[in-house]
């Protein structure tokens, strides 16, 4: 099949969390499987030079964006058997930000949709799937069916659409999105494209494709509620026949203790003894108390109130007081940031916050930490804790979305469980079953050692989640 994937992120070139991830390891594993994958990226300033250097020009048009013609060129890099192209429009995309503050995402993002779906003849590649992640690739499922599916070339193409976060939605006034994608009064009612008053990228996405699909079972069971489907759950529920939870994998190449290279020392389930050996120069690294005795729990992730952070906020001088250490990179609300440096003033050698995109802490934190807390208030699937298994850290999580698809609670009486979790969105019952990791820490260490194993034993990688994207592809087209 050929197939098209559109984002606005993907490692290794341009991530700012869990999309990038999915996107960048989802793409060369359908390409193995022997499909024609394609890519498109904008082309931001952030990606680094060195990719930079390997893109080829391609070829470059205009784009009608109401009363504005924009240049748009196209860059192309092959790896890994998938064929990446890099959309180029410096007034957009050559910015020192991705997302969000010049106040024109709408236009930024709506280039990019019509840019996607008008180049696609003059590379003279047609998908038979086109596969939007995101509301800021929202409206190519909506341009398709609404300008351009009368038109031989696209007639036909299939569109998946894939939430990755329900949160994000691109909202933005009516009147600024039709200057833009000229879409006609009829289409503004609320069985299109309005929303609540505006106009709503994800919506558009999420009526106007042809599938809709998210990153966990539970998490497309849970948007279909009020509680979390961010006020479109009337929508979604509509179109339950057609919504998909396909559990995210990781690239267990990138996400492996035996042979990362960006953590102090490797190790395997078998020889733990090169994790004590990481959580040491962890310690030293991060200017905590070095002892092989005192836990070191891990947190990685962006510092916004999905993350769970107002429970640590909650209970946080009655964590310390467990005399466990606590080591914090992410980056986000100044609420947390202002928490956190606070913090680690007032817990001097015990807990330790870095606020930067930092790709290689990052890995020495999942390598280092015994425990990965991830108590969210709502999480589509989340990739940390199952990055943190495989690095033998026992993840701590809030049962809600991926996290309860992947995370099952230890079992003193038969043994069963890869971490601990706690149900209800409360910080004392998180802090109760952080003091009863601990427990097993300090007191029995051989239930920790039997956790560290299992979560290194489990199946992480894309192999059966490319599976079932690949069916909904066949559902979709037809094709095998
Ligand atoms: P989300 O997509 O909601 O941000 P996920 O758990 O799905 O959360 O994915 C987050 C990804 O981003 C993980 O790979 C995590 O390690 C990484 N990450 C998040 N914040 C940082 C940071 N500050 N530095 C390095 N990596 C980070």
């Amino acid at each position: 099949m050929n197939i098209l994937f559109t984002a606005s992120e993907c490692v290794p070139f341009v991530k700012t969390g869990g999309l990038a991830d999915v996107v960048g390891s989802l793409a060369p594993v359908l390409a193995k499987a022997g499909h024609d994958v394609r890519v498109m990226l904008p082309l931001y300033t952030a990606i680094a030079q060195d990719y930079q250097h390997q893109m080829q020009f391609v070829l470059s048009f205009d784009v009608q964006l109401g009363w504005r013609r924009q240049y748009c060129g196209v860059l192309m890099l092959k790896k890994d058997g998938v064929t990446y192209y890099f959309l180029d429009n410096k007034y957009y995309f050559g910015r020192p930000y991705i997302y969000g503050l010049g106040g024109d995402e709408y236009e930024r993002y709506g280039f990019f949709c019509r840019a996607v779906l008008n180049a696609l003849p003059l590379l003279e590649f047609r998908p038979d799937v086109l596969h939007a992640h995101d509301w800021q690739s929202g409206m190519v499922p909506a341009l398709l069916k609404i300008q351009y599916a009368h038109l031989p070339f696209y007639s036909g193409i299939r569109s998946l659409f894939t939430i990755h976060n329900l949160q994000y939605q691109g909202i933005f006034g009516i009147r600024e999105v039709q200057d833009v994608l000229g879409l006609g009064d009829g289409l503004w009612s609320s069985d299109k494209l309005e929303c609540y008053g505006c106009a709503n990228f994800m919506k558009a996405g999420l009526v106007y494709s042809d599938a809709i699909s998210t990153v966990s079972p539970s998490y497309a069971e849970e948007i279909t509620t009020a509680y979390f489907g961010e006020r479109l759950d009337g929508l979604i529920r509509a179109r339950k026949d057609t919504l998909y939870g396909v559990l995210n994998g990781i690239d267990v190449e990138e996400y492996d203790p035996a042979t990362d290279r960006l953590i102090y020392q490797n190790y395997t389930a078998e020889d733990l003894s090169g994790k004590a050996e990481n959580k040491r120069r962890l310690q030293e690294e991060l200017g905590l108390k070095v002892d092989a005795d005192v836990p070191l729990i891990a947190m990685v992730g962006r510092l916004t109130n999905q993350k769970g952070l107002d429970l640590v906020d909650r209970v946080l001088p009655d964590m310390m007081s467990e005399n466990a250490q606590l080591a914090v990179l992410g980056m986000g609300d100044a609420h947390y940031t202002n928490l956190f440096s606070w913090a680690e003033g007032h817990y001097k050698g015990q807990l330790a916050a870095r606020f930067a995109m930092d790709h290689a802490l990052a890995h020495k934190l999942y390598a280092g930490a015994d425990f990965f807390l991830m108590p969210s208030l709502f999480e589509p699937c989340g990739l940390s804790q199952l990055i943190s298994m495989r690095y033998g850290t026992v993840p701590i999580v809030r049962e809600t979305g991926g996290l309860r698809d992947t995370v099952l609670s230890y079992n003193e009486y038969n043994g069963d469980g890869n971490g601990f979790t706690f149900f209800n969105y409360n910080a004392h019952d998180m802090l109760v079953v952080i003091r009863r990791a601990l427990h097993y820490f300090r007191s029995d260490p051989a239930v920790l050692t039997s956790l560290r194993k299992r979560g290194m034993a489990g199946d992480f990688s894309w192999t059966h989640s490319a599976k079932d994207y690949e069916a909904i592809y066949q559902k979709l087209t037809g094709k095998v």
